[in-house]
C-alpha cells in the first residue's frame, strides 16, 4: 500500500478513515501515494481556522503578516528540489514546465511579503479621502477595508498544485485570512507537501493554513457569511458551486476562475516574415506545449489576416513539428504528460469534437513517444486545428480542450477580429501582435471589455514581454463571462477580495483616530 497522506486542519494532522483514493505518475502509471478526506470534523476544523487562525493573524499589522510570506519563500526554497521531484512524478511535467508551478509560486508570494511591507504597521486599510456629506466639512464619510473575520476556502484545479493554492494564500494571509484548501484529487500532493513543510517550519501561527485532501463533500456546507471561496476549476463544476445553499443563503463571497477560449491575434499589417508575425508563431507554439497546454491562459484560438492564414498554419506546423514528447525524466523530451489518462481520454474526445468543425493542420498524434509507453502514458503530441469559416465552426468558439491544442482561423478586418475573440463570451487573455501602436491601443480598449488581460506584443518588447500565459502577480488574473467572472492578483488589487469595504461617517476627530 502506498502512503497515505495526511490532511492539516484544526491545528493537527488527520488521516482520512477511508482506504483512499491513489494519486498516479501518468508517464508510468504507478502509484504514488492516497488521499481521503473522510470522518474528518470539518465544522470543527473551519470553527479553528475561522477563530484561532483569524484571530492570530488579525493581531498582526500587514507589516509583520508580509514577515509571515517572507518565512514561507524561504521554506519553500530550502525544500525546493523535492517539489520538482513531486512535479516530475505526480504531472508528468519537464523541469520548464514545473518551474511555471513550483518557482512561480515563490516569486508571487516574494511580491505580497515586498507590498505588503510597504503598508507598515496597520491592521485595516484607509479606502480614500473622507468625503463631505453635507455643505460644511463637519461630518463625513470615510471608506475603510477591514479584513473579513471568517475564512478563506479554495478549491482549487489540477494543474497548477503549488501556484494555485499559493497566488490566493499570499494575499489571503497579507489581509489576516486564514485558509483552508482543498487540491485537485489528481495532483494533491504537491499542495500537501508544501503545506506539510510550511507547517513543519513552524512559521505560521496555528489554524492560518489548513489542507484538506480528497472528497470535497462536506466542505462547502461549512461555509458562513464572513467567509470567502475562491474556486478554480471547470465552468461545470462552477455552476454547481454557485448554486450551493451555504453561498446563496449567506452571500459568501465568491471569486471564480474557470475555463476560456484565449485568442492570439495578428494584427492586419503583419505579413508573414514580418517580426511581428515570427512573434505570434513562437508564442502559439511555446503556448501550447508549455505544460502540454494545460494552462487556463493558453492560445486556443490563432487570429490572422486572410492573407496569412496558409503561412501561419505552415510556420505554426514547423515548429510543432520540432516537439519532442515524453518522459520529463529524459534530457530528449520538451513535452511531458497529460495529468492523467482521464484527461488523455478527455482530450481526445474534445478534439473529436473539434475535428468536426476544423480540419487538422498539424497532427503530433501519430510521433513516437521517447521513453514512454503509448499504452500508459498520458502523453499526446500537438495538434493545430484550422477552419477558413470560422463564423460558422461554433464548436472552435466554445469547446476547451485542455492539451496542447489550438486553431487557427482567418480574419477579415479588425472588426470581423474583435468579434471572433469575443465569440469565446470572456477570455482571461488576448494577445495582440503588430507594429502599429495605434491601431495596437485601440484593439486592445476593445478588448478590454471582454478579457481580464490584453498582451501586446510589438517587436521592441519582444525581450521583455512576459509571455501571454503567463500570470504576473502585478497584473489583474480573470476574466469576465465563460472565464468565470474572477478577478485576482493585480498586486494589492488582490487584497479587496479578503477585506470588508466600510463606510464610517462620522466627524473628523474620529476619523481621525480610526485605527488603520
Ligand atoms: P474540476 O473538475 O472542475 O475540479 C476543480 C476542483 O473542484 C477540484 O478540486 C475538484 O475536486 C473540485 N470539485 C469537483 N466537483 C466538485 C463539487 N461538486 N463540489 C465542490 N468541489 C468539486 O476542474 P479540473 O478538471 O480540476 O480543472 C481543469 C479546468 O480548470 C479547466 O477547464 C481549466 O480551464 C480550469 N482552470 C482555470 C484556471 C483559471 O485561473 N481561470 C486555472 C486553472 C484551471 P476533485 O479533484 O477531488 O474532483
Amino acid at each position: 500500500m502506498t502512503e497515505l497522506l495526511s490532511n492539516y486542519v484544526g491545528g493537527r494532522w488527520q488521516p482520512g478513515t477511508g482506504a483512499g483514493t491513489p494519486l498516479f505518475d501518468p508517464v508510468l502509471g504507478t502509484e504514488l501515494v492516497r488521499v481521503d478526506a473522510t470522518g474528518l470534523d470539518l465544522a470543527g476544523a473551519f470553527a479553528f481556522a475561522r477563530d484561532t487562525g483569524g484571530a492570530a493573524l488579525r493581531a498582526l499589522t500587514y507589516r509583520e503578516r508580509a514577515g509571515l510570506l517572507a518565512a514561507v519563500v524561504k521554506v519553500l526554497q530550502a525544500n525546493r528540489d523535492a517539489y520538482y521531484e513531486i512535479a516530475t512524478a505526480n504531472a508528468g511535467t519537464v523541469k520548464n514546465d514545473s518551474a511555471v508551478d513550483i518557482d512561480g509560486a515563490i516569486f508571487t508570494i516574494g511580491q505580497y511579503a515586498k507590498w505588503g511591507d510597504a503598508l507598515g504597521d496597520a491592521r485595516a486599510l484607509r479606502d480614500g479621502e473622507p468625503a463631505k456629506l453635507g455643505k460644511e466639512p463637519v461630518f463625513l464619510s470615510q471608506h475603510v477595508q477591514v479584513p473579513t473575520r471568517g475564512v478563506a476556502l479554495f478549491i482549487n484545479a489540477f494543474n497548477f498544485p503549488s501556484w494555485g493554492l499559493w497566488e490566493k494564500a499570499a494575499p489571503a494571509l497579507l489581509s489576516g485570512v486564514p485558509v483552508i484548501v482543498k487540491p485537485a484529487t489528481a495532483t494533491a500532493w504537491l499542495t500537501q507537501r508544501m503545506v506539510r513543510d510550511v507547517v513543519e517550519a513552524g512559521v505560521l501561527p496555528a489554524g492560518a493554513l489548513s489542507v484538506v485532501c480528497g472528497s470535497s463533500a462536506g466542505l462547502l456546507d461549512q461555509l458562513k457569511p464572513f467567509d470567502v471561496l475562491s474556486f478554480t476549476g471547470s465552468a461545470e463544476t462552477a455552476a454547481t458551486i454557485r448554486g450551493h445553499d451555504a453561498v446563496a443563503r449567506h452571500s459568501v463571497r465568491t471569486n471564480i476562475e474557470a475555463d476560456s477560449l484565449n485568442s492570439a491575434v495578428l494584427a492586419p499589417g503583419a505579413a508573414p516574415g514580418s517580426p511581428a508575425f515570427d512573434l505570434l508563431v513562437k508564442e502559439v507554439v511555446r503556448e501550447m506545449t508549455v505544460k502540454s497546454g494545460q494552462k487556463c491562459t493558453a492560445i486556443r484560438r490563432i487570429l490572422v489576416p486572410e492573407a496569412a492564414y496558409d503561412a501561419a498554419a505552415e510556420a505554426i506546423g514547423a515548429r510543432l513539428a520540432k516537439t519532442t514528447v515524453g518522459n520529463p525524466r529524459n534530457e530528449a523530451v520538451r513535452m511531458g504528460a497529460l495529468v492523467s489518462r482521464a484527461q488523455l481520454a478527455s482530450v481526445r474526445e474534445g478534439l473529436q469534437a473539434l475535428e468536426g468543425a476544423a480540419q487538422v493542420l498539424h497532427d503530433g498524434r501519430a510521433a513516437p513517444l521517447i521513453d514512454a509507453d503509448p499504452q500508459v502514458a498520458a502523453c499526446i503530441g500537438p495538434v493545430l486545428l484550422g477552419t477558413r469559416t470560422p463564423d460558422a465552426a461554433q464548436a472552435v468558439h466554445d469547446i476547451e480542450v485542455f492539451g496542447p491544442v489550438a486553431t487557427l482561423m482567418p480574419y477579415r478586418d479588425l472588426a470581423h477580429a474583435e468579434a471572433l475573440a469575443e465569440r469565446g463570451q470572456g477570455s482571461l487573455v488576448a494577445s495582440l501582435y503588430g507594429e502599429d501602436a495605434g491601431e495596437l491601443a485601440r484593439l486592445a480598449t476593445a478588448l478590454a471589455a471582454s478579457h481580464g488581460r490584453v498582451h501586446v506584443i510589438t517587436p521592441e518588447v519582444a525581450q521583455a514581454q512576459t509571455g501571454h500565459g503567463n500570470v504576473m502577480p502585478m497584473s489583474l488574473h480573470g476574466g469576465p463571462g465563460r472565464a468565470g467572472g474572477g478577478a485576482e492578483l493585480g498586486g494589492l488589487r488582490a487584497l479587496d477580495f479578503y477585506h470588508r469595504r466600510a463606510a464610517v461617517q462620522a466627524g473628523p476627530a474620529v476619523l481621525e483616530a480610526l485605527q488603520p
